[in-house]
């Protein structure tokens, strides 16, 4: 989960459908630019060209009985339905983390080691940020169904991928560290926009000593 700047004024649909007994806040001008301020990727577990996107609420509308949150732009987010499917439980009612608000890299650290996914929180007493990352976690772990073992795996590979090219560019980077073209597409790994970007970035900031050229391309929000 990578911060991501919404744009505003919200969709116009919204205001019109809100009014509407039975409206919808899927409109054509909502998708597009949730897709848009989202760069086509799950917020949740940053996969990329979405072939299932979901409108998320961050939270629940309760099935449309909170008018407000259904048709709130900044409740709507852009997700994946697995993604979306494992937030539908009630233990994330709660609510988890605003990326359109806060930098999640502030607040959490990503990392893959062999085949499992960790996210620590930096405040252990923040609930908002244990469940946020408890979500992202399922994201790619969770296998309680015969999909879910397939969508889970599916993420936890595409990740590891992208891990791959990363560590890649950053060994060519290590044994030349003026390595022009290698910085250029390390530079475009870290971008915010690409798949997986905050385990990425979390991992070229942790080793802040090997490679202090890049630290630039891996800036925190403040706030
Ligand atoms: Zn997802």
């Amino acid at each position: 989960m990578v911060k991501v700047v919404r744009s505003f004024p919200a969709p116009a649909s919204l205001a019109e459908e809100a009014e509407k007994k039975n409206g919808r806040y899927d409109k054509a001008d909502v998708i597009a630019r949730l897709k848009e301020d989202f760069h086509n990727k799950c917020y949740i577990c940053e996969m990329k060209e979405l072939q299932d996107p979901n409108v998320e609420h961050l939270l629940s509308h309760k099935n449309g009985t909170d008018r407000q949150r259904k048709f709130d732009w900044e409740n709507l987010f852009w997700s994946c339905g697995h993604c979306n499917g494992i937030k539908n439980n009630g233990k994330y009612d709660r609510g988890i983390l605003d990326c359109c608000k806060f930098d999640p890299e502030k607040y959490l650290t990503f990392q893959i080691k062999e085949d499992a996914v960790m996210i620590y929180v930096r405040d252990s007493n923040n609930e908002v940020h244990k469940r946020t990352a408890s979500l992202i976690v399922e994201t790619f772990s969770l296998k309680n169904t015969g999909m879910r073992t397939y969508t889970s795996e599916q993420r936890l590979r595409l990740l590891q991928k992208e891990m791959n090219l990363l560590y890649r560019q950053l060994h060519k980077v290590h044994k030349n560290p003026d390595s022009q073209s290698a910085i250029r597409v390390i530079r475009s790994l870290l971008r915010r926009e690409s798949a997986f970007a905050a385990f990425k970035r979390c991992y070229v900031r942790e080793h802040a000593i090997e490679y202090p050229q890049l630290q630039q391309y891996v800036n925190i929000y403040d706030g």
